[in-house]
Order: structure tokens, then C-alpha cells, then sequence
């Protein structure tokens, strides 16, 4: 088995066509095939070197390696599409000497004259066919007349043409409907279906996962291989990921890139879960996948028929489900490299107090969908004073519960786990308050939010000092 990717390097990666090229490699990988990198650079006005690179990092750090690709060759090389162009020219002089296609005098103005006579005609269809068996001295005469030609394949015009599909079983398409299209442009570059096909085949891929939004192209891409002699790949077409509003998703709807969700320090394995989730299951309500897992479990038969809707919501859930099954140390570990890469922590204070920092992690574990998460966890602990305005702070209860627990901390040196539950207790009996209204304004008055990470860590960790300024800050005269 040989699966492709296939991504044209006109933009960063993300969920949507990063969704494509993991299927392609969890197949890959599952069946033991070999995975191809091929990158379609023939759009020499939007290609771009520097998303070529990023694309090779990106994949890289998702976990995918290929096996043949442009960097690291393989055997049916070049894996550079703009580095193909003798290949798809020697296949276009062979499919016009086996009678499949044909050279095409039409200018776009004519084109667009016929088209506009046919629309008014109520008649519908694309290419008219008229180049189709034009003779010698026509041809010579157009040639005469400096008129560059086009290339164009010869589509069958009558009967069906089926694709079976891998997932959507099979698809019927009229063969009247579809006219003679471009392969090669006047400029002598090929088109897109050219390429593709040629490149398919000649790498001798056997199975084709792409987006929906390429149903329509593959008859097209059929015909050219069958004309060319190849032997016809499997077909699987995935449904694309919509955004939230049933747009699918893009750069321009606010799909991030990939670079910017490992920016924000998301676990790898975590996007590789989501993304496969979009549009793939297991079969059960399983959902917690690491990457390995995934290679075992993959298959296209899960792969549903219905859109798939991105939801961020999702995706941090799943993101922390990640973060939380790392073993601490490996946790602290990564943390720690992201608050310093990023210079969130500087190394000056890192090493002056690493093991400080390293139960402040811990504390936080449990609250994390990304690194970047930390910031605004980190400033709990920042040696400032909160002095919140809250409703719930204001009730002669809550008040008493800040005063009691003020005095009770001086009667303390300072705050550990023992040191915690007697002050509490204390407070507790003082105040003669439990429960919600015991923790609430405490909680409210130490961090500045309603909700958070266990209140006596974040106690043991502020220190008796802060803890106090923090608490005299709210209490009113
Ligand atoms: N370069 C094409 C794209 O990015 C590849 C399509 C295909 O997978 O055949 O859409």
C-alpha cells in the first residue's frame, strides 16, 4: 500500500487540511504501507519556500514522518511537484499520440463569446468541443497565426462514470456533463488534474485520502489515469470539518494554524486525538488516544459520510486530558521549557526557587489545556495584592470569615499542610461558617475568581505574608 499527502504550500497548515495528511499517515501506518510526502508547487505565484519549510515542521512535530518526500528522497522521486515538469509533458505528447487529447486554438475571448451565446440558449455544459478533430492545415493556420495552444483531454461524453468510494460507496457521475478540460495551459505548464494523476501514478499510489471538496475532480483524474496506462488508485473521500457556523473551516473563519496552537504550548499528541476524532471513531466511546494508539486502532471504514464541526471547547477538554496524563516529572519538564522559551519565567527566577515552581505546576496540572495557560495562572502567585470588589465578599459573614482567618494566621509562622488544617478548623469554629461560605470568600480574596486549584495549595504556595496582604485588602472597616 501507498498513501500520499499532497498539500500545495500556498499557506500554514492547519485543523482542516493537518486532519487530511494524519489520516493519510494513521492509514498508512496501520496497513504498513509506505506514507509519501509529494508537495504541489506548481502555483509559482502563491508557493512559497518559507510554508514548504514550516509544513516539513510542522508535520514533524505532530509526530508524522514520511517515508519518500522531497527532503528525504525516496525512489520515486522528485517529490517536488515544479521539479516534475519533463514528466507531465512526456505523458501530455503521449495521451495526444494515443488519440486521448488534442490541442485547443480557442482564446479565452472566444470562450467566454460561445459560453455567453450558450447561456442565453438556455443549454449548459463547459467546452463545446470544437478543437476536438480540427485538421492538420486548420491547425497549421491557427499555428501561422501565432495562436499558442492549450492542451485538452478528451472526456467520454456519453453514459456514467462511476467512482467507488471508500466511504461514500459508489458515486455516479453523468458522462454528458462532463466536457473536454484543460491538462496542459499555452504556456506549456500542466493543470492541476495533469499533474495529480501523472504524479499518482507514476509514484504508484494506491490509495488517495482527500477532502470532499475534490469528489467532483476524480472521474477527471480516472480517465487521465486509465489513458495513461496506470492502474486506477482507491478513492476515499473525507467529509470536510466545518467551523462552528457550518462554514468550512479556513484560515479566514479563525482556524488556527498549526504553528499557533504549538506556539501556545498544546501538546502534540493532543491536536493528532482531536483531529482524528473529527470525522473518525473507533467504534466505542472510546476518546483518549495517544498517537501509537491511534496507528493501531485507525481505519478508513470509521472514517463517517457527515461533516465534521471543529469545537474549541473540545479541543482544550481533550488538551488537558493530555496534559493530566503525563507523569509529573514530564509534566514539570515540559512546563518548565515552555515558561522559559518563552520568557513567561525568566531563568533567574526559575533557579532561584525551581522546587517553588515545580509544586506551583503541580497545583496547576489540572487546570491546563495549553502552556500558554500558565500565564494567567502564574500571576495568582505574583507578589501583588488582589483587593477584589465582590458581592460575595461583602456579607457580614464573609467578612467575619477574612478577619478570623487573618488572625489566625498570625498566630502561625508559616503555612504547610499541617499548619493549613489546624488553621482551618480554627476558622471554621470562629466564624461558624462551612462549606461554600467558608471557602468562597477566602478563595475570592486569596485569587481574585470563584473557581481554581485546591485552596490549600495555593495558601502553602502565596506564603503566610501574601496570604495576609491579600486578605486585610478585603476586608472593610
Ligand atoms: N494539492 C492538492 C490540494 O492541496 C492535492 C489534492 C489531492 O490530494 O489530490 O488540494
Amino acid at each position: 500500500m501507498r498513501v500520499r499527502f499532497a498539500p500545495s504550500p500556498t499557506g500554514y497548515l492547519h485543523i482542516g487540511n493537518a486532519r487530511t495528511v494524519l489520516f493519510n499517515y494513521l492509514f498508512a501506518r496501520k496497513n504498513r504501507g509506505t506514507f509519501i510526502l509529494r508537495i504541489e508547487d506548481t502555483d509559482r505565484e502563491r508557493s512559497k519556500t518559507e510554508y514548504i519549510e514550516q509544513i516539513y515542521r510542522d508535520l514533524r512535530w505532530l509526530g508524522i514522518e514520511w517515508d519518500e518526500g522531497p527532503d528525504v528522497g525516496g525512489e520515486y522521486g522528485p517529490y517536488l511537484q515544479s521539479e516534475r515538469l519533463s514528466l507531465h509533458k512526456e505523458y501530455v505528447k503521449k495521451l495526444i499520440d494515443n488519440g486521448n487529447a488534442y490541442y485547443c486554438y480557442c482564446t479565452p475571448e472566444e470562450l467566454e463569446a460561445r459560453r455567453e451565446e450558450r447561456r442565453v440558449a438556455g443549454a449548459v455544459g463547459g467546452y463545446d468541443g470544437r478543437c476536438r478533430n480540427l485538421s492538420e492545415e486548420a491547425m497549421a493556420e491557427k499555428h501561422a497565426a501565432g495562436i499558442l495552444p492549450s492542451v485538452r483531454f478528451k472526456m467520454q461524453e456519453e453514459g456514467e462514470l462511476v467512482v467507488d468510494d471508500l466511504i461514500r460507496g459508489e458515486v455516479h457521475f453523468d458522462g454528458a456533463l462532463q466536457s473536454d478540460f484543460i491538462i496542459m495551459r499555452p504556456d506549456g505548464t500542466p493543470t492541476f488534474h495533469l499533474a495529480v494523476s501523472v504524479d499518482d501514478g507514476l509514484m504508484r499510489v494506491s490509495h488517495v485520502l482527500r477532502g470532499e471538496d475534490h469528489l467532483s475532480n476524480t472521474p477527471k483524474h480516472i480517465m487521465i489515469m486509465k489513458a495513461c496506462g496506470f492502474p486506477v488508485p482507491r478513492y476515499a473521500h473525507m467529509p470536510l470539518t466545518m467551523g462552528p457556523g457550518g462554514e468550512p473551516l479556513s484560515k479566514r473563519f479563525g482556524a488556527m494554524s498549526i504553528r499557533e496552537y504549538r506556539q501556545l504550548g498544546y501538546r502534540n499528541e493532543a491536536l493528532c486525538n482531536y483531529m482524528a476524532l473529527l470525522g473518525w471513531n473507533p467504534g466505542d466511546d472510546r476518546e483518549f488516544f495517544p498517537l501509537e494508539e491511534l496507528k493501531k486502532v485507525f481505519s478508513v471504514k470509521r472514517i463517517s459520510k457527515s461533516p465534521a464541526v471543529f469545537d474549541k471547547a473540545k479541543l482544550d477538554w481533550m488538551a488537558g486530558m493530555h496534559i493530566r496524563a503525563l507523569d509529573d516529572n514530564a509534566y514539570i519538564r515540559e512546563a518548565v521549557t515552555y515558561l522559559l522559551e518563552t520568557g513567561l519565567v525568566s531563568n533567574e527566577d526559575y533557579s532561584g526557587r525551581p522546587e517553588w515552581y515545580a509544586k506551583v505546576l503541580l497545583t496547576l496540572k489540572d487546570y491546563l489545556a495549553c502552556y500558554a495557560d500558565l500565564k494567567e495562572q502564574l500571576m495568582l502567585f505574583r507578589d501583588e495584592i488582589i483587593g477584589e470588589e465582590s458581592d460575595i465578599l461583602k456579607t457580614p459573614e464573609a467578612q467575619k470569615v477574612l478577619q478570623v482567618t487573618v488572625r489566625a494566621l498570625e498566630e502561625h509562622e508559616y503555612i504547610d499542610e499541617n499548619t493549613f488544617d489546624a488553621l482551618l478548623k480554627h476558622v471554621k469554629k470562629e466564624s461558624k461558617q462551612k462549606g461554600k461560605a467558608l471557602f468562597a470568600p477566602l478563595r475570592i480574596a486569596l485569587t481574585g475568581k470563584e473557581h481554581g486549584p485546591d485552596l490549600k495549595m495555593i495558601m502553602i504556595l502565596l506564603g503566610k505574608k501574601l496570604c495576609k496582604q491579600r486578605l486585610e485588602a478585603c476586608i472593610h472597616d
